[in-house]
């Protein structure tokens, strides 16, 4: 049986004062999603802030994204060793935002994948636990390439680490149509693409194809996150904008139970 995970990416959303009240509202209503794994991924520099207020609690927490490099002259990047010394469980990785915002699609989508699955060996080899985010884009979604988009970069995480290695591991698909657009994919459609991503892993290791975490991202609220995580794989999600508010935020969290 899977846990249900719920994870709240705050983007570059916050000041410590909104934060510091959004964590004590969380953390207070926390007993109403009691075996929920819940993880906040505030910006950087707010990282000791998140550690100071749920070491000790059951919650989790993690960077956005992180360098492929081990240590050295990369101005403005995270190295893993740096998630880890603030206490981090997870590290996002490949978001969408990433992949368009910052000329990283000027890139060839081949090599981006390639240096997801650098990142991704970094978090494992500094004992992090990596969040994939795969998901096609509004161009790839009309020409139905879905299934090609997400199979792409999982064969080459494959490729690079091995089936086995996803034990370790959490995927997010988040398409990129329903990030912040309001427009939510339908659960039918969701389970779909978590169901091929699933089969292509349990082609390689039907047991770890059991046991790997498929998180949904894109659009979740508190009131459509219900029938999305009662899809059998869904597993919870990825939450942006409205993990920001803490009352939607633990309604979603409920959801998942
Ligand atoms: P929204 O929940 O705001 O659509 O964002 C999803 C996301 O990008 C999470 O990483």
């Amino acid at each position: 049986m899977r846990k249900p995970l719920i994870a709240g990416n705050w983007k570059m959303i916050g000041t410590r004062a909104t934060n510091q009240a959004l964590l004590e509202a969380i953390l207070d209503q926390r007993y109403l999603f009691k075996g929920v794994d819940v993880a906040l991924f505030p910006p950087a520099v707010y990282l000791q802030q998140v550690q100071t207020a749920l070491q000790g609690t059951e919650l989790h927490w993690g960077t956005q994204n992180l360098s492929q490099f081990e240590s050295g002259a990369y101005t403005g990047e995270i190295s893993a060793a740096m998630c880890r010394d603030f206490g981090s469980k997870y590290v996002l990785m490949g978001h969408s935002e990433r992949r368009c915002l910052y000329a990283e699609l000027n890139l060839d989508q081949h090599f981006l994948d390639h240096i997801i699955a650098e990142k991704y060996e970094m978090a494992l080899r500094f004992g992090l636990t990596p969040i994939v985010c795969i998901g096609e884009s509004p161009e790839e979604h009309a020409l139905g390439q879905t299934e090609e988009v997400v199979i792409r970069l999982l064969d080459t995480i494959i490729a690079h680490q091995g089936a086995d290695s996803l034990q370790h591991a959490v995927l997010a698909y988040e398409p990129v149509w329903a990030i912040g657009t309001g427009k939510t994919a339908t659960p039918e459609w969701a389970q779909e693409v978590h169901s091929v991503m699933r089969k292509r892993i349990a082609s390689h290791n039907p047991e770890v194809a059991r046991n790997v975490q498929i998180l949904y991202g894109g659009s979740v609220k508190g009131n459509n996150a219900g029938p999305l995580f009662a899809k059998p794989d869904v597993d919870g999600g990825l939450i942006g904008g409205s993990s920001r508010d803490a009352d939607d935020f633990v309604k979603i969290c409920q959801a998942a139970r």
